[in-house]
């Protein structure tokens, strides 16, 4: 290898361009955002297709930073999975969610499950079942409206570390959705070794559909696949009237997107579930 050189400043080499200075700047900041309440969840409903009705809700990062304003989770969770805080910002939202399901609780709010998005890395640690159980008590919240969010990529390595946790929290009765599905490299076998609840077919299928060629096929097979293993299935993306006529089409039990709401603050989300009450 070239040699660098003694005096050679590595971090100030002109190649050094706008978006790794934005990177080292989020680095130095992620650190102490949790602790500075920089942090806030936004929520995303999910639509029966049958009933019309709010299934449930999906829980969305989102980093207020003082000076570089919002950041988006695509960016921020995998520079805190490299930093080693992605434990951390995990249990937060973990915490978070049990308040806020205590919340519902109190105001009879009655939108199914809430659900989280979890690292695949806090699954592979092990004591997310132990975590989750410890929350669940201290908020007095039933584990049945909790719904935990996970990828694929879980699986890929370390899978009977993941199978092992998954069968804990399945045990305490939480709700576990394979997030992302379809995009992954891992086989389908896993599907019938692990205690999944629900696909959710990735939002790039949807985004083809019913248009492109051989996609539409794709999420039909997916939809018979969950309903073959006795899982429900959720479609994400969903932006458009005739991407949910043809979901509807194919039996899917769930839609999820901009069509039906965008990822919204709390407050805009009790109005948004009042209004979908009084239709
Ligand atoms: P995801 O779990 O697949 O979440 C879906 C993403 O698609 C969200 O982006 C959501 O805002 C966006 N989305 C929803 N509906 C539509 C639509 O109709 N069209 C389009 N174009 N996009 C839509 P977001 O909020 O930026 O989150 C990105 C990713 O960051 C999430 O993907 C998830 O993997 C991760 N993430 C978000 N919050 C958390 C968290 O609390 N913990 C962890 N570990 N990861 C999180
Ligand atoms: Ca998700
Ligand atoms: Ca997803
Ligand atoms: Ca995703």
């Amino acid at each position: 290898a070239k040699e660098v050189g003694r005096n050679s400043f590595q971090l100030f080499k002109p190649a050094m361009n706008a978006r790794s200075l934005e990177r080292l700047a989020m680095m130095s900041r992620l650190q102490s955002a949790i602790e500075h309440h920089e942090f806030e969840l936004y929520f995303q409903p999910k639509q029966c297709l049958q009933s019309n009705k709010i299934l449930g809700v999906e829980a969305l990062l989102r980093w207020h930073e003082p000076t570089l304003g919002v950041i988006s989770p695509a960016k921020f969770i995998p520079l805190a999975e490299e930093l080693g805080l992605i434990v951390r910002l995990d249990l937060w939202v973990l915490e978070q969610a049990c308040k806020e399901l205590a919340n519902w609780r109190t105001l009879n709010l009655d939108a199914g499950r809430l659900a989280i998005n979890i690292s695949a890395i806090h699954l592979r640690q092990g004591q997310l079942a132990s975590n989750v159980q410890r929350l669940l008590i201290h908020y007095g919240v039933s584990p049945a409206k909790l719904e935990i969010e996970l990828t694929e990529s879980c699986f890929i390595s370390h899978f009977s570390e993941a199978k092992q946790e998954l069968m804990a929290l399945k045990k305490l009765g939480v709700h576990i959705t394979l997030d992302d599905f379809g995009t992954g490299y891992s086989a389908l076998s896993y599907l019938t070794k692990l205690p999944i609840d629900t696909l959710k077919i990735d939002a790039s299928f949807i985004a083809k559909v019913p248009d492109e060629y051989g996609n539409s096929e794709i999420v039909s097979a997916i939809i018979t696949l969950a309903k073959s293993l006795n899982m429900q299935v959720v479609a994400e993306g969903v932006e458009k009237l005739e991407q949910l006529n043809y979901l509807h089409s194919l039996t899917c039990d769930t839609i999820q997107g901009y069509y039906f709401c965008r990822p919204i603050t709390r407050q805009q989300w009790y109005a948004f579930y009042q209004q979908q009450l009084e239709l």
